[in-house]
């Protein structure tokens, strides 16, 4: 038997978990299965800790925890997944310009897409951001260094002019960072839509940590 060592693993809270299975398909390692209706942790050892399988799914009922398991194994199955991430980072466009200051929110690039408003630090910490975020139209700010109001109205106007079916903020798990958030849901709130918002949180170590759709009236 291997070694144990205390490192993060997900914890799969099952009287949350309908079975959907989305987290089985967003797992790149082969870690998870559902087993009897419900998703299950069938091999500790494959599970890298990086929660592409929190961040799938919709019920909240993956979490990472800290706690003794056995060591972190690179499966066999893996190697040609590893090259296919890679290949889908290096391929992945996002649009430009890319800061919020130089946007125009009457760009015809915006309709049809999801608005995806990024804090200016994830993608430096967050290693794969450009394959999982591609898919949208993605707008970055700072909500210390920038300035607010423009970033509130920039918004608000990309919602107004545009068909932008679903909204997403993506933001550090600093508290600071947070305040990006309060600026999206009062742009939400100021451009009269009624859309989902949702929260996408980045841990300052990369790992995605948590998504949460947030209520805004
Ligand atoms: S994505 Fe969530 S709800 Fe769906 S099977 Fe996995 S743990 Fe269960
Ligand atoms: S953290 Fe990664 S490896 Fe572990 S179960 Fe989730 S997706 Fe699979």
């Amino acid at each position: 038997m291997s070694r144990r060592v205390v490192r993060r693993i997900v914890r799969i809270d099952e009287s949350k978990c309908d079975g959907c299975g989305l987290c089985v398909s967003a797992c790149p390692e082969g870690a998870l299965k559902i087993v009897n209706g419900k998703a299950r942790l069938v091999n500790e050892a494959l599970c890298d800790g990086l929660g592409a399988c929190i961040r799938e799914c919709p019920r909240g009922a993956i979490v990472f925890e800290e706690r003794e398991a056995e060591p972190f194994e690179l499966g066999g199955e893996r190697e040609g997944l590893v090259e296919r991430a890679h290949e889908q980072l290096v391929t992945a466009r996002l649009n430009w310009p890319i800061k919020l200051e130089l946007i125009n929110p009457r760009s015809p690039a915006i309709s049809g897409k999801q608005l995806i408003i990024v804090a200016d630090c994830v993608p430096f910490v967050y290693s794969t951001f450009k394959r999982d975020y591609s898919g949208g139209f993605v707008a970055s700010g700072c909500p210390i260094f920038g300035d607010n109001s423009l970033y509130r109205d920039k918004i608000a106007g990309m919602l107004k002019r545009n068909e932008v079916p679903s909204l997403k903020v993506v933001r550090m798990e600093v508290p600071c960072c947070s305040r990006l958030t309060s600026i999206v849901a009062e742009a939400l709130r100021l451009s009269g839509k009624r859309i989902n918002l949702e929260e996408n949180v980045i841990g300052i170590d990369g790992a995605f940590m948590s998504k949460q759709i947030l209520e805004v009236s």
